[in-house]
């Protein structure tokens, strides 16, 4: 039987001859030299967008990549676990990896190029230099306290990947908030062509974001997870001027179903910083950062105004 998609490996000497993009022919692709050959191959002009990722794919990355795809002429997927945005070098150690999986998920896209980097040089050469990038208050607060060095890492990597791959348009995921904002910040220093798209957080039925973590958490404790979820709806659903105690209440209650609570709190959008009043004309966001049975889970929700 002839299978509709194929994978081509796009090794370094194929690319530097000049292989062509095949139309339904995914290139794994893992060095950047072969990268910017075979970005140099494809049909002008083009739209090109991105999606980074670290792997063990799952629907919230694919909604990204259906995004990328339905806008844009090519899509290049990265798959890239990258060291210097742990701050916990057993949270490093632990990061599944399923490359065969992610491939399988991968090939019903057309036009698609996935670059898994092979290793770290390939992004980070010798005389990479540090990336200067005022952030203002946007690193600070929720994951900038509670992951010292976690967006410099990110900062670093994104910026490597957005000088190798060059897209018209990259996507990341809402459920990483601050990461948005922060990506944002760098694009506007340095890839001023470039357009951040943010897209919605996939969910399961439960409510429960859904993440590459919640595969460490066992059948119950993925039930319990879901109420995470169902406390950063009661709180976008009823913070108010009359009820910020509501924030207070729901910490409470998540103390005492076992969760240890990191951040459960209000902030402001733009700035990312908490607060405990309600703001009128101000977009507003409730963000959690939550431990359950040794899993770090985040997630937020805008404030219904
Ligand atoms: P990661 O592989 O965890 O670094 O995530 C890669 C991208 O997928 C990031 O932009 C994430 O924000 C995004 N992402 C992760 N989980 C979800 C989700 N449940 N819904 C939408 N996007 C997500």
């Amino acid at each position: 039987m002839v299978q509709k998609y194929e994978i081509t490996v796009c090794l370094p000497s194929f690319s530097t001859f000049g292989a062509p993009f095949l139309k339904a022919y995914m290139q794994i692709i893992e060095q950047a030299r072969a990268l910017s050959a075979a970005l140099k191959n494809l049909k002008n002009p083009f739209n090109l967008g991105f999606v980074p990722t670290m792997g063990n794919l799952h629907q919230g990355h694919i909604s990204l990549v259906e995004n990328s795809v339905k806008h844009n002429d090519y899509t290049v997927v990265s798959i890239y676990v990258n060291k210097r945005q742990f701050n916990d070098i057993n949270d490093f150690n632990a990061y599944p990896k399923t490359l065969a999986s992610d491939i399988k998920l991968l090939e019903k896209f057309d036009n698609l190029i996935l670059y898994v980097p092979e290793s770290e040089k390939e992004l980070f050469p010798p005389d990479f230099d540090k990336i200067v990038l005022d952030l203002g208050e946007i690193d600070k607060n929720l994951e900038g306290a509670y992951r010292p060095g976690h967006f410099k890492g990110v900062i670093e990597v994104v910026h490597q990947l957005f000088s190798q791959v060059k897209p018209s348009n990259a996507y990341f995921g809402l459920k990483d908030f601050q990461q948005v904002a922060v990506v944002k910040k760098l694009a506007e220093k340095y890839f001023t062509d470039l357009t951040i798209i943010a897209v919605e957080t996939s969910r399961e039925n439960s409510g429960l974001a859904l993440s590459s973590r919640n595969e460490r958490l066992s059948e119950n404790d993925k039930k319990l997870a879901a109420e995470i979820s169902k406390s950063l709806k009661i709180i976008a659903e009823n913070f108010s001027h009359k009820n910020n105690d509501v924030v207070i209440e729901e910490q409470h209650r998540l103390k005492k179903l076992g969760f240890e609570i990191d951040y459960l709190c209000v902030a402001n959008e733009s700035t990312l910083v908490p607060t405990t009043k309600f703001q009128e004309n101000t977009k507003q966001r409730v963000f959690a950062a939550i431990m359950l049975s040794g899993v770090r889970l985040i997630d937020n929700m805008p404030i219904k105004a």
